[in-house]
């Protein structure tokens, strides 16, 4: 039963209890008033009467003994009779109150009157018979007393009915008061009773708008539908969403999807109890909960805005399938995609590309630079990419590598690409206002003819990639021989291994004349590698792999022993030659190099000033540096320092200056075709210039002609070296 039916009722109660007691207490009230009423004008008038009556029958009996005993007649006669008729009156009044109760009261009277009147004869007499008289008044006497009996036993009478009438009455209103009492209880019981109600009722109101509060405050959208799906509530985040997704509209279904209502027959049909479901609605990423209340015939719908969610999570997708710095998908992109390209069976190209002597760059110019650089280069490939005519996609894989997909069902597609890339290279790369002109090398492979998993496909663009890349600014296709290439530096490093036990190295050395007059200075120590079949193995063959495979430090650690006694050879019989010494990338980073060499030097007794150390510009450039303190160290300990094929790496002007190195050997590329190319002849004087502005001798190397001499000499070049003077041969030759 709801509580305000209950509260009704009450109030019913309370009323008609109240109305019922109202009537009982006026029926006793009434009661009461007519008992107190009677007892007023009934039973006291009656007890007066009676007191008058005892009161005149005393007096009278009085006079009647005064007129005995005076006998003066006219004075006391009239009183006596006048009490008499008092008497009289007052018996008939008697008589009525106490209707014919007191028949024996006349009777008396009678007595008395004839008594009175037989003794007012006798004293009026003459002969007053005084005993008569005794007699008469003695009877009178006792006519009086029985009256006054009679009267008495009428008093109390009276007095009992009126005591019995005031008992009554008292019963009367303590029953009224028992019921006001009783009334009082009751209306404060019921008060009590309500009270409480209304204040659980309160409560519960107070918990139930709380409760209503809470859609209304809850910040997604919650709506209540009908069956029919139309909406009976909808709290204020759902019109917020409204306002954010359509702004003026009023339409709240604009925030439900449009086949929202023909899903919901769907649902009702299949009786769904709870559909969850996303939809975009507006620019809105929306996840709709629906929960379908059957037996109640109504739907409650929670919306949720996951819109910052969804593109946060497309955010952190786009992050780790692309590169931060070009923003070019990444590699984890490039192998899905391969995957997916694989998976599909359709035909692709993979265009693996790297800038050459990228590092260089960045150990030159600065990381910047290099960041610049790898953010444009990704841009023009990506503008490149947009412009074919077949559909391609950018990659930056690691570093300075990035991929081109080339999607075609043709092969030959990739030579258009490598040709646009290769003519968009034309053009220089704008850095910090710098500008860059950059040789990309470049390896590719086709899928399905040269893999059929994306790791042999990567492999294989990789290996072409490398092979491209050692003679840089090239392209290459994939091939089987690129590994066949790779796996012949097995044999080259087991014989390598077995060369140094079996003493198959050799030492030759190669003049390096004055240029003024061509009397040997110098002689660079050049190793080969004679098999045990007389076939002789070009260290451009085997320093590279030795490279690789860190045998170089043994192999150079004996190369260094031979030109230290070599030169200290020369010098006991007499010859003032310097020996130069190659040193290679690998050896020049290894840790025990300076320790080594200060080994060698006490081992041969060498003075290392007869002892020039060739390094290529190159390697010194990979960590510029720390390159310039091991050479401080070097030229410390006494060696002389020459940087190898100057002009090919990319010394910058600020660090030569800072290198501690006594020469600089110009490359033979610029050497071969001196006599004819203005460009070369140009570079080589420019390098004689830089030279003798660092105060620094040169050493052209590869000269063949006489011609290439003479116009060195011209030049001021300091020193020649070439199969023009001498060949690289046995040290006991050199000299002949
Ligand atoms: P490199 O240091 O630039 O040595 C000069 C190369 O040019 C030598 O080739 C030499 O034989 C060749 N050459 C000299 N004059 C002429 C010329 O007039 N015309 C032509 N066409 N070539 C000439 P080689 O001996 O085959 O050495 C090749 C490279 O191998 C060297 O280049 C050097 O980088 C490396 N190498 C040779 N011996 C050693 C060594 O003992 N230790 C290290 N670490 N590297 C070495
Ligand atoms: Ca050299
Ligand atoms: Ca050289």
């Amino acid at each position: 039963m709801s509580l305000t039916k209950r509260i009704w009722i009450s109030f019913t109660l309370v009323i008609m209890v109240g109305l019922v007691l109202s009537l009982i207490i006026r029926d006793s009230g009434e009661k009461a008033g007519i008992k107190s009423r009677n007892l007023v004008s009934v039973a006291l008038p009656k007890l007066d009467l009676i007191k008058q009556l005892r009161a005149s029958i005393t007096e009278h009996e009085r006079l009647l003994y005064e007129y005995y005993a005076s006998t003066t007649r006219d004075e006391l006669w009239p009183q006596i009779q006048q009490t008499e008729q008092d008497l009289a009156t007052q018996l008939i009044d008697i008589n009525k109150g106490f209707a014919g109760h007191v028949m024996s009261l006349p009777k008396l009277y009678g007595d008395i009157k004839a008594l009175q009147r037989s003794l007012d004869r006798n004293l009026s007499s003459p002969r007053t018979n005084w005993d008569q008289a005794r007699a008469d008044l003695a009877l009178l006497t006792q006519a009086g007393k029985a009256a006054e009996d009679i009267l008495v036993t009428l008093t109390h009478e009276v007095e009992q009915q009126a005591q019995q009438q005031a008992q009554d009455t008292q019963a009367q209103i303590d029953t009224i008061v028992d019921l006001v009492i009783l009334y009082t209880l009751m209306i404060i019981f019921i008060a009590l009773i309500m009270g409480y109600f209304t204040q659980v009722n309160i409560r519960r109101t107070a918990k139930r708008k709380a409760l209503a509060k809470f859609p209304e405050r809850n910040p997604n959208p919650v709506m209540n539908l009908n069956w029919q799906g139309h909406i009976q509530f909808a709290n204020p985040a759902a019109y917020r969403l409204l306002e954010s997704t359509h702004p003026g509209s009023s339409k709240l279904t604009d925030i439900l999807p449009d086949d929202f209502h023909d899903n919901l027959k769907r649902w009702q049909t299949n009786h769904e109890s709870i559909v969850n479901f996303d939809a975009k609605i507006g620019r809105c990423h929306c996840q709709f909960s629906l929960s379908l209340l059957q037996d109640l015939e109504s739907c409650h719908l929670y919306i949720e805005d996951v819109t910052e969610r969804k593109e946060a999570q497309a955010q952190l997708e786009f992050q780790a399938l692309h590169d931060t710095h070009t923003g070019l998908p990444n590699r984890r992109k490039f192998e899905i995609d391969l995957s997916e390209q694989i998976r599909r069976k359709q035909p692709c190209s993979l265009l693996f590309l790297s800038i050459d002597r990228f590092k260089f760059i960045t150990s030159s110019q600065g990381y910047h630079a290099g960041d610049g650089i790898l953010l444009n280069l990704g841009k023009r490939l990506s503008h490149i990419s947009s412009t074919l005519s077949c559909q391609v996609k950018s990659y930056r894989l690691e570093g300075n590598t990035f991929c081109l997909m080339v999607l075609h069902p043709d092969t030959h597609e990739v030579n258009h690409v490598i040709r646009d890339i290769q003519n968009a290279m034309d053009n220089a790369l704008y850095v910090n206002q710098h500008s860059y002109f950059l040789s990309l090398s470049m390896g590719y492979c086709h899928f399905p003819q040269d893999g059929d998993t994306p790791q042999t496909l990567i492999s294989n663009g990789h290996a072409a990639l490398n092979h491209a890349r050692v003679q840089g600014n090239n392209v290459e296709a994939y091939n089987m021989q690129l590994h066949a290439s790779e796996q012949t530096w097995l044999p080259i490093e087991r014989g390598m291994r077995q060369a140094l036990v079996r003493e198959e190295f050799v030492m030759f050395y190669q003049a390096k004349v004055d240029a003024i007059n061509g009397k040997i200075t110098g002689a660079e120590a050049l190793i080969r590698w004679f098999k045990p079949d007389g076939d002789m193995v070009s260290p451009a063959t085997f320093i590279p792999v030795a490279e690789q495979t860190g045998l170089i430090i043994q192999i150079g650690h004996w190369v260094i022993e031979q030109g230290f006694v070599q030169a200290q050879h020369f010098q006991q019989q007499g010859h003032d030659i310097q020996v130069a010494i190659n040193i290679s990338a690998r050896q020049f980073q290894y840790r025990h190099f300076l320790e080594q060499l200060q080994n060698l030097l006490s081992k041969t007794g060498v003075n290392p000033k007869h002892i020039e150390l060739e390094i290529t510009e190159s390697l010194i450039m990979e960590n510029a540096e720390h390159s310039i303190g091991i050479m401080k160290q070097l030229k410390k300990m006494g060696f002389a320092l020459a940087i190898d094929d100057f002009g090919t790496g990319y010394s910058s002007l600020s660090y030569l200056k800072q290198f501690p190195i006594d020469s600089l050997k110009i490359d033979q590329a610029f050497v071969r075709n001196l006599e004819h190319d203005e460009d070369d002849k140009n570079i080589v004087a420019a390098i004689i210039a830089l030279a003798q502005h660092l105060n620094l001798k040169t050493i052209a190397e590869g000269v063949e002609t006489h011609e290439q001499w003479q116009i060195l000499k011209a030049m001021k070049c300091d020193y020649i070296q070439g199969y023009y003077f001498s060949k690289p041969d046995r040290a006991e030759l050199l000299l002949t």
